[in-house]
């Protein structure tokens, strides 16, 4: 079968390795049918957000242009090898929607589908926004405890989810708390949360990404995990690859293993998308 790597990030975002053209190659090396160019939206028009290094953590408005026409270019350039779809992972922030759309509707016919992710989390105090999956923030991560965190994280998800002004395609790393093998102690809670959560997926009709990033982190397992993906199976939400590449050489990574544990859970088709709109292919 042709694998399709719907995550991946480019030197763009200020802290990825490569330029687009050359994940584009990678993954026509690697016999891919699809590469998506999903790169982090910008943030400095958002509110609450002075300890995150932004300018480290997404493209910028000014750079938007050339981040799409460059795609583009590429799209054409190579449209003879592989399917390169254009998208961006976009956080959301409480609240903030309404600025965030004015930017994103302006392109939103650009795209090929949005991952909306949560990097970021608001306890609502004093310290404001901070990164959660930040190395440089693991003092944040210990100063609430992962309890907190992972609650704080899938409210902030069903937020999300109840916003009707945010508008997605796909759930990114859907338990990225667990990045740096931090596990909560109330494990019931959390699962509570977690399905109530993956209740709301289904009710948007939205897809979820496996994510292989998580492999290559201190949680070794990829993003969410098999207990997760089996309730998702369970509830028949549909669901896509992604590498969350920052370099070419993480392009599909264990693709297929994944592609393995995912049949042996049931699964027998993955999304595609083409200008916000959703089929899928049997792997
Ligand atoms: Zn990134
Ligand atoms: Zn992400």
């Amino acid at each position: 079968m042709k694998l399709e790597d719907w995550h991946t990030h480019n030197e763009q975002c200020h802290h990825a390795t490569g330029t687009i053209e050359d994940y584009i190659k990678k993954a026509i090396y690697l016999k891919l049918s699809t590469i998506g160019i999903s790169d982090h939206f910008p943030y400095e028009f958002l509110k609450k957000i002075d300890r995150i290094p932004f300018q480290e953590y997404a493209i910028t408005l000014e750079e938007i242009e050339d981040y799409l026409s460059t795609t583009e270019n590429l799209k054409e350039k190579y449209i003879d090898q592989i399917d390169v779809k254009i998208a961006f992972e976009i956080d959301f922030f409480e609240n903030q929607e309404k600025a965030l759309n004015e930017h994103l509707n302006k392109i939103k016919y650009r795209l090929d589908y949005i991952l909306g992710s949560i990097h970021t989390l608001d306890f609502q105090d004093d310290r404001g926004s901070w990164g959660f999956d930040d190395r440089r923030f693991l003092d944040d991560y210990e100063f609430y405890g992962p309890d907190k965190v992972y609650l704080q994280y899938y409210l902030t998800e069903q937020k999300m989810l109840l916003s009707q002004e945010f508008d997605l395609d796909i759930i990114g790393h859907f338990d990225l708390p667990k990045k740096f093998n931090h596990k909560p102690s109330n494990r019931e809670k959390v699962f509570n949360e977690v399905m109530k959560t993956l209740s709301l997926i289904k009710k948007r009709d939205l897809v979820m990404e496996i994510n292989t990033a998580g492999l290559r982190k201190d949680a070794k397992e990829q993003y969410p995990s098999i207990e997760i993906i089996k309730e998702m199976y369970n509830l028949d939400i549909p669901i896509i690859l992604g590498s969350d590449a920052h370099d070419p050489k993480e392009i599909a990574n264990e693709f297929k293993k994944i592609i393995k544990d995912l049949k042996a859970i049931g699964y027998n088709q993955l999304a595609s998308f083409n200008k916000r709109n959703r089929s899928f292919i049997e792997i």
